[in-house]
């Protein structure tokens, strides 16, 4: 491991698919590109990784992950700037994080250099598939799977870590508006809300659905024991304008430490914008809704970055949020993607290049 770029073999595609991918027509996650990485666990040893054409597995039917979940995943985005150079945001964030999320679901962890040379030789391998222009990206999926093949309930001894790319617009189009959880729970105490298991998004589906079929687009969860307090959404961590102080719950081992929640965090000290980072009651924002003070809510997550929400629904009570000139949602979406796309400063030190 010590010079993993001379470690990674490399196969490549004889010829590439680019050509037929519309790119001003891309469905979400749909499409991939040419080549995906792949690195076995077998006998205690993370093996020698490899690139090669993206391509269907050969798994057998016992593979634990197909009995018992045993998986985890990470969503990274890549940038391409106006001079063809290549921007990833806060990736060491996201490596830390699928360890923590498999060190959760005993999932050996991932070795840091061949996560960022696997990413770098793939991404260097797909630039084309990158496209400049805010909004355009290369949506990464790390994923983790565990493949040993037996039907025992218990860890596994060998694993297959990937990464798969596809190329994104932007991710979510017209009004979002929003179900606040009253029965279903998305995480709980001691459970595994603050990993990226696989299981808590397929266990969102059914709720999400009944949701959808009342007009929602997505649930905001909120406590599994008193339903009382908001957490998070599926896939994006949440924020309320209260007049004019930004309201969001706490990491905890419910909610999933976010990349973008905590750049909007310190995004909003940076400017002098208030943030209460504190337990968010449904009682007081439907109260601050009815008297006006309530201005905006916004969720907060790779793949949409800033996502607005249009207006929520709680037992019954429906509120629609003001269109506002000034709103927190559209700066923070600005501010995020400047920096994303190398057209501003970069003061933390967040953009890494590819
Ligand atoms: N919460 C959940 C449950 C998520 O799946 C995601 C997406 N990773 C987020 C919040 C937002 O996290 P990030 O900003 O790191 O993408």
């Amino acid at each position: 491991m010590s010079d993993p770029s001379n470690a990674i073999k490399i196969s490549k595609v004889s010829e590439s698919k680019i050509s037929t991918v519309d790119f001003d027509d891309l469905e979400f996650g749909k499409i991939f590109t040419d080549h995906m990485f792949v690195c076995d666990y077998i006998d205690g040893v993370w093996q020698t990784p490899e690139i090669m054409p993206y391509q269907p597995l050969t798994i057998a039917p016992s593979a634990r992950v197909f009995h018992y979940g045993q998986a985890v995943f990470e969503g990274m985005k890549a940038f391409k700037d106006d001079q063809d150079q290549i921007w990833m945001f806060r990736p060491e964030d996201n490596h830390e994080r699928i360890n923590i999320s498999s060190h959760r679901m005993a999932i050996p962890e991932f070795p840091k250099e061949f996560f960022f040379e696997g990413l770098t030789q793939l991404l260097h391998l797909e630039k084309d598939w990158i496209k400049k222009g805010k909004g355009n990206s290369l949506y990464i999926r790390p994923f983790v799977i565990a493949t040993e093949e037996a039907i025992s309930a218990s860890p596994a001894n060998s694993y297959k870590f990937m990464i798969i790319c596809s190329p994104v617009q932007s991710y979510y189009a017209g009004e979002v508006k929003v179900l606040f959880a009253e029965k279903f729970s998305r995480a709980a105490d001691g459970g595994v809300g603050y990993a990226k298991a696989a299981g808590n998004y397929g266990a969102q589906f059914y709720p999400t659905s009944l949701a959808h079929k009342q007009g929602y687009q997505q649930i905001i969860w909120t406590d599994a024991s008193t339903h009382e307090y908001l957490e998070e959404a599926g896939t994006m961590n949440i924020f309320f304008r209260v007049g004019d102080t930004l309201l969001t719950a706490p990491k905890s081992d419910r909610i999933l430490d976010g990349i973008t929640r905590k750049s909007v965090i310190q995004l909003a000290e940076d400017n002098n914008i208030k943030v209460e980072i504190r337990r968010v009651t449904v009682s007081e924002i439907k109260e601050a809704a009815k008297s006006g003070e309530l201005k905006e809510i916004f969720g907060a997550g790779t793949a949409a970055v800033i996502n607005p929400i249009s207006g929520f629904e709680h037992a019954g009570d429906k509120f629609d949020l003001p269109k506002l000139d000034d709103s927190y949602a559209t700066f923070f979406k600005d501010k995020l993607t400047d920096i994303q796309y190398n057209l501003s400063e970069d003061p933390h030190g967040w953009r890494y290049k590819v």
